[in-house]
């Protein structure tokens, strides 16, 4: 990630990622705030993925069961949701570092019209 403040290059690290729920970030060389981007490219992505893994946990549920099984429950979308977190989280994260463009955001908390 590149602050768009001063230019400095600093990593998104785990501790980083997990502390900025909103894309927030503060840079470690000039303590200035600033915010990832969001893009249309960005939108579509998480769209895309959470539906194509959502239907290919529903196309092995449907492979693997037998035929009339019950189990479209509340546990079953429970799990569908953890599990989608567990992949989709750590691909967020590559994107957001390696894609997503960090914009300036002024300190009184203004910035969030684009
Ligand atoms: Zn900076």
């Amino acid at each position: 990630m590149t602050c768009p403040h001063c230019n400095h290059s600093f990593p998104l690290t785990w501790g980083r990622y997990a502390q900025s729920p909103l894309s927030r970030h503060t840079c470690p060389s000039c303590h200035k705030l600033s915010k990832f981007k969001l893009t249309l490219a960005y939108c579509l992505l998480v769209v895309v993925s959470w539906v194509a893994l959502f239907a290919l946990i529903f196309g092995l549920t449907a492979l693997l069961l037998p035929r009339g099984a019950q189990v479209l429950g509340l546990y079953y979308f429970l799990g569908l949701y953890l599990i989608g977190l567990v992949f989709l989280i750590p691909l967020n994260r590559f994107y957001d570092e390696k894609f997503r463009k960090l914009e300036k955001v002024d300190d009184a908390g203004a910035g969030d019209v684009p």
